[in-house]
């Protein structure tokens, strides 16, 4: 279908791994994501937000790829992370520390030549004191909340921080940045809120460059780029804008193995709990995917795979390991042993599961989980 422009691989799982699942990264798609962000934000630059292994995607080839495509600038939300990636990436980028700061991890965060993201007056005193005590000028962010509360300076802190700034000689500040909160809901007011709650600030600290968007944010126009936008979701193919066509084009696709099939009659109780009775003669088959896989439980009678263009329900409950789908609207025989079923790709959309899963992308994406053989293409 549109926008896959790799090919289905072959039906049936390779017996050489073992695996039973195939995760499917079409890299040269993240670049063209990234590359439609880029210009989109343009004259500002794109950063990439890679936290969680790039939404499960695996940071490092993630990273290295969008570096070949000019990006500079990574968000990770640990300072773990950080120190695993930064080693992996050419020197000419900058990973940012999104959570901030545990007290005590100062000094790692400025060996490793990581900048962190100070969330408050604290971590700012902190992060001067490790400047101090290292003799050096360190480089930092600083966040504001602007409505979300959950991350950044607060309102009342921003006085006292910008008179210590002013006083401040060992610590050099990059740009200054916060989070909007509804950036997926274009007509959210809350959007226009926090935009104008980013402007008293940078009224309040005018020598600083501005980091505001996430994905959904660089849809919502010129206003809230900056200089610098942070696009995670509409990266990976995820939608930035919630109700809206998504102009991403998918970068995963994700192909489960058949592990067992049958026939079953009327009455037949299907899965964990028997929550599943079939109510006629079904063909059923057990595909090896379950909830330590990414499958949210809530998947359980809702959803389906598809095969061949197929619908295929998924019924009874998500097992750890596997689920079970009708297959009864296929052929007889037309799946065995081995045969692949699509989960998301041409059929099925990463917001299609999450929809059914009652759910975001993001959270299926990030539980995707260890067990699959990954490819990059
Ligand atoms: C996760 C995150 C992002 C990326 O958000 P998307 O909606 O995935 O684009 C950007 N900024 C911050 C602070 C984040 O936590």
């Amino acid at each position: 279908m549109d926008g896959y422009a790799f090919h289905a691989q072959d039906r049936h799982a390779r017996a050489d791994t073992g695996a039973s699942g195939y995760l499917t990264i079409d890299l040269a798609a993240l670049r063209r994501n990234y590359r439609k962000l880029s210009l989109a934000v343009a004259p500002a630059a794109a950063a990439a937000v890679v936290k969680a292994d790039a939404y499960g995607l695996g940071a490092e080839p993630v990273s290295r790829s969008l570096h070949a495509q000019g990006c500079r600038h990574f968000f990770v939300a640990q300072l773990m992370e950080a120190v695993e990636l930064k080693p992996r990436l050419p020197n000419d980028t900058q990973l940012f520390v999104l959570n901030g700061l545990q007290p005590g991890a100062e000094e790692s965060c400025a060996d490793a030549g990581i900048v962190p993201v100070l969330n408050s007056l604290e971590q700012f005193r902190r992060w001067s004191l490790a400047a101090q005590k290292l003799g050096r000028v360190l480089p930092a962010v600083v966040q504001f909340d602007t409505g979300m509360s959950r991350l950044g300076v607060a309102p009342q802190e921003r006085t006292a921080l910008a008179a210590e700034l002013k006083d401040c000689r060992n610590i050099e500040i990059l740009f200054i940045m916060s989070h909007l909160a509804c950036a997926d809901e274009m007509d959210n007011g809350q959007n226009a809120e926090q935009l104008a709650e980013m402007h008293r600030i940078a009224a309040e600290f005018p020598d600083l460059d501005v980091c505001f968007a996430n994905s959904g944010g660089v849809f919502l126009g010129g206003d809230y780029h900056g200089v610098l936008a942070r696009p995670g979701i509409a990266l990976y193919g995820g939608a930035p804008s919630a109700g809206k066509p998504n102009p991403m084009e998918p970068v995963v696709r994700l192909e489960v193995a058949v592990i067992q099939t049958r026939t079953v009659p009327a009455g037949t109780r299907i899965g964990y709990g028997g929550a599943h009775v079939a109510s006629s003669e079904m063909r059923l088959a057990t595909i090896a995917g379950g909830y330590a896989d990414g499958f949210p439980r809530s998947l359980s009678g809702r959803g389906a795979v598809f095969h061949a263009g197929v619908r295929l329900p998924i019924v009874g409950r998500v097992s750890m390991d596997s689920i079970t789908v009708d297959v009864t609207a296929l052929p007889d025989g037309a799946l065995s042993l081995g045969s692949l079923v699509e989960v998301f790709g041409p059929h099925q959309t990463l917001e299609d599961v999450a929809e059914a899963a009652g759910t975001i992308s993001y959270e299926i994406l990030t539980g995707l989980g260890r067990r699959y053989d990954r490819r990059y293409r």
